[in-house]
């Protein structure tokens, strides 16, 4: 029987969503990686229990998180049957539809067929009534955004979702969906980008609209997939991301190409007394569109050392220059 910490809110920190009465905890746990039907459940479990012990209440799905596809959300659901439901108005689930989930022309994309099956189907998986925030996983460039808004905004009228949020959207592509929001009064709230030291495109397309609409972002792949961390310094470990073959998405040759850089960075971050992972957060809190940064685990360790971000989030300006630097080399 899983009794949480009793302390899980001493040291977290929460953040409004822009001007939302929303607040999520300063680091989310994204289960996108490590909670398929390929990974082991206890462990993912104990990431969980582990995530929600030091106080962080946003968990991120995606219809098609797995692999396979649909197990990470039946995990998660399992999980919340058994250790977190009587935590269940503690904690924000998020899912997302957009990518390709199920064979035909309805299980992929952003029209209203395809958003309002896929999130059904996710409810089912979750074993849940609703989820607090449902996305759009990505732009649907043969569909009327207006359509996806449209959708979107029927599963908060429906109860299935409580806000909603959009992923992957260019600045203009985010001010046009947000003027279809506020014609229906939706509560939209949160903008899910990719962002770390690697990515930094959005800074000058999407924080401007977001900051001009009061609007807030959580970021993914916030440590770039683990590349901003010092597991890879001294090669690639067989247990990591870039050595899975079910995680096509970080190759080695990756790790080879940044690893001049990452050496580099690590040197900022034992001068600031931290590892790289918790200087890269706490790099990517220091935007102030972002609410939280989201984080994947492959075991409970890394979650301890990535709240330890929080303990130091101040750069002074020669660190940024310093990193700027490195990063522009
Ligand atoms: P990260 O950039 O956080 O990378 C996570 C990986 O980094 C872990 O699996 C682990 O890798 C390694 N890691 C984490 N912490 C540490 C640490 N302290 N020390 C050493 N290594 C560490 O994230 P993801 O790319 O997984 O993205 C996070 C979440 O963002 C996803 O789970 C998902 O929820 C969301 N996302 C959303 C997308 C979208 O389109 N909206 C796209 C991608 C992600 P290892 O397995 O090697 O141990």
């Amino acid at each position: 029987m899983y009794s949480a910490n009793p302390h899980r809110y001493d040291t977290m920190v929460y953040n409004h969503l822009g001007n939302s009465g929303l607040q999520l905890s300063a680091i989310g746990l994204g289960l996108w990686h490590n909670f398929g039907s390929v990974d082991p459940y206890d462990n993912q479990r104990a990431i969980v229990r582990q995530a929600f012990d030091l106080g962080i209440t946003y968990f991120d799905l995606a219809n098609n998180y797995g692999p396979v596809p649909g197990s990470a959300e039946r995990n998660f659901g399992h999980i919340l049957a058994t250790d977190l439901k009587p935590y269940r108005d503690e904690i924000v689930v998020a899912s997302k539809a957009g990518y390709e989930m199920w064979d035909g022309p309805y299980g992929n994309w952003g029209s209203r067929k395809s958003i309002i099956a896929s999130a059904n189907q996710s409810l089912t998986r979750l074993g849940l009534d609703y989820v607090d925030i449902f996305y759009s996983h990505r732009p649907d460039p043969n569909t009327d955004v207006y359509e996806t808004a449209q959708a979107l905004d029927s599963l908060v009228r429906q109860g299935k979702a409580l806000y909603v949020g959009i992923s992957n959207y260019s600045g203009a592509q985010t001010a046009a969906i947000i003027d279809c929001f506020k014609d229906m009064h939706t509560p939209f709230v949160i903008h899910q980008p990719r962002y770390n030291m690697f990515n930094r495109q959005i800074e000058s397309d999407l924080f401007p609209v977001l900051k001009r609409e009061h609007k807030a972002a959580v970021g993914f792949s916030s440590l770039c997939q683990g590349l901003l961390t010092d597991k890879y310094l001294n090669g690639i470990p067989d247990n990591s991301r870039a050595a899975k073959s079910t995680s096509p998405f970080l190759q080695p040759k990756q790790v080879k190409q940044t690893l001049k850089t990452v050496r580099a960075l690590n040197e900022v971050a034992e001068s600031r007394g931290q590892t790289l992972a918790e200087m890269a957060l706490a790099w990517n809190l220091r935007e102030p569109e972002l609410a939280c940064v989201l984080v994947g685990a492959s075991r409970p360790e890394q979650l301890l050392d990535n709240v330890k971000a929080l303990n130091h989030l101040d750069f002074t300006a020669d660190e940024l220059a310093e990193i700027d630097n490195i990063l522009n080399d």
